[in-house]
Parts: C-alpha cells; structure tokens; sequence
C-alpha cells in the first residue's frame, strides 16, 4: 500500500492537493481515494472498488476507445473557447452557477463553447446542484438557445430535479443525487432525471456499478472521482463494459491534477480515451509519496466495516 499526495491544477471540491492510496495485488492496481470527510461507512465502498481492481481484475471489455468530454470550469469565454479548441473533443461539459459569478458570466462562457466545437458539437452543462428551481428553468431554456446535449445537477434535491424536468425539454442528469447504490434506483422512482452520472469508486466497483446500471434502468455517463490514471482505468472498465454507452463519458479529468502515477497516462487522443490499464511507475509515485499512516488508519477503518458486511453496496 502506497500513499500519495498530487497537487490539483485548480482548486476543486476546496481541496488543492489531491490523496489517495494504492493498492497492489495479483490482477494489479486498485486506486482507495474517497474525499476527506467521507466517514468509514462510505469509504468500505471506495476500498471494495480498489480491492476489486487488485484482486480480481474487471469484466471484459465491450469497445476499446471510450469517448470523453472536455471539461471547462467556471471561467471567462476567451478561456473556455481556448480549452475547449484544444481538448480536440466533440464533447464538452461547462461548469455554470458558480458562486459569485452572474447568469451573464454562464451566458458567454456557454456561448464561448459552441463556437468552438461548432454546430455538430455537443455542449452539456453542470450546475453542481446551485440553482433554485425557478432560476433552473429561466436558466436552462435560455442556454438551450446554444442546443444543450443535457444538463448535470441542476438542483439539489430530488424533489427539485423532478419539477425542474417536468418544466424543461432539455434532459436532466443526476450526478450529486447518486452517491450510494441504492440511489439510481431512488433517482428513477422519483422520475428526477434522464441519465445517471456513475463513478466506480463510490458505488463500489465495476461490477457493482454495472448491476446498480442495469437494475435503474437510466442511460449512463461515467465520471471520475477526481483520480489517477490507477481510478481512471476502472472508470473505463466500467464505460467498456456496459452495454450501451450513448453518452461521452467525464473521464478526461487527469488534467485537473499537476502530476500522475503512471508513465503514460490515460489522456484523451481526439476526443477518446482508449481503453488500457498502465502500471505505476516507480518513479512517478515517488515524487508524490507520502508517508500517510492517516491513511493506512483509513484502510483499517473501511476493511472493518467491509469484514462486518461483505456484500455492502451490493444491491440483492
Ligand atoms: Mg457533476
């Protein structure tokens, strides 16, 4: 178990450094990072998907290159229009309602967007569950006048993702209401959303995530967690391994990161992440290494509540 600590290019979710662990064994590398504040109830998830990655490996692979979105954070339209012109993706997804900024200051960087993929591009937007349902639906048929693919968390909760749906014709995605497994299942009764956003760590596995997909019955997006190229490679097990995959999925995020484990990381090439699995790279960790026995108290905590109740997360 390695412990390692990579700077963020940009500060996200108020961290700046980004932690994890590493997990070898026999079918390789398992990335174990779940958020500071995550207690150790949602981390026995977190820790089920890296010991899935380094014990058992992933199911097989159903296509080998999966499509990405590039990712344009809450900034001016010159800088949008640039990262999105350079990402060489079809796809990008534009984070708007950003604390302390304007619907004017989401109307240009929008804007900003769709012209630099064109008209045959495809423009998503992520309010991060900021808006009120009234500023949602103002919001939301405004920016569709730049023909908006779906939009991400609109809302907070479930009640408002459902009423904002039955006032827009633009599809809603559900990314911060899915955080456990039984939740798509919660996202679809309520008939809140169109799609739901999965991320393998979270929901404990691929294999967990692929069965909490078929049993939601909602087309998928599959997102990182913020990862290595180590939790990146899950994301695409899982994106390889379902079915259908209508949608580019958010895994083009090792950009938010300064550095990675890997020697070769698993960036996008044309709008695509082909799907692999590199190994760590020896002397990429050490340069991000730390001692972290915070984290090895962690592991212990999560594997206790995984030992008390092996099939957590697992929907039966
Ligand atoms: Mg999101």
């Amino acid at each position: 178990m390695r412990v390692f600590s990579i700077p963020m290019r940009t500060r996200f979710r108020g961290i700046t450094q980004r932690e994890g662990m590493l997990i070898h064994g026999p079918a390789g590398w398992g990335e174990f990072s779940p958020f500071a504040e995550y207690a150790p109830k949602e981390c026995a998830r977190w820790l089920a998907a890296a010991r899935e990655a380094a014990y058992d490996g992933w199911p097989a692979p159903l296509r080998d290159r999966i499509p990405v979105n590039a990712i344009v954070p809450a900034i001016g339209p010159e800088q949008a229009y640039a990262i999105t012109k350079a990402s060489g993706c079809r796809t990008a997804k534009v984070k708007v309602a950003e604390r302390g900024q304007t619907d004017a200051d989401d109307l240009t960087r929008v804007e900003a967007v769709r012209d630099a993929l064109g008209p045959g591009g495809r423009v998503r937007i992520d309010a991060n569950g900021a808006w009120e349902v009234d500023h949602a639906e103002r919001m939301i048929k405004t920016l569709d006048r730049f023909d908006l693919e779906y939009v991400e968390q609109p809302c907070a909760t479930l009640e408002e993702l459902a009423e904002v749906r039955r006032r827009v014709d633009v599809p809603i995605a559900a990314d911060e209401s899915i955080r456990r497994a039984e939740d798509p299942m919660k996202v679809r009764a309520a008939e809140a959303a169109d799609i739901a956003v999965l991320k393998v760590q979270p929901l404990g596995g691929v294999r967990n995530a692929l069965r909490i997909a078929e049993a939601c019955g909602l087309p998928v997006v599959v997102s990182s967690a913020v990862e290595t190229s180590i939790g990146l490679a899950a994301g695409l097990a899982l994106a390889a391994a379902l079915p259908a995959l209508p949608y580019a999925c958010g895994l083009a995020t090792l950009s938010l990161l300064e550095g990675d484990v890997v020697r070769d990381p698993l960036l996008a090439e044309a709008g695509e992440i082909p799907v692999r699995r590199p190994e760590v790279d020896e002397a990429a960790l050490t340069r991000y290494e730390i001692d972290g026995h915070e984290w090895r108290r962690r592991v212990a905590d999560a594997q206790a509540i995984m030992d008390a109740q092996p099939v957590i997360g697992v929907i039966s």
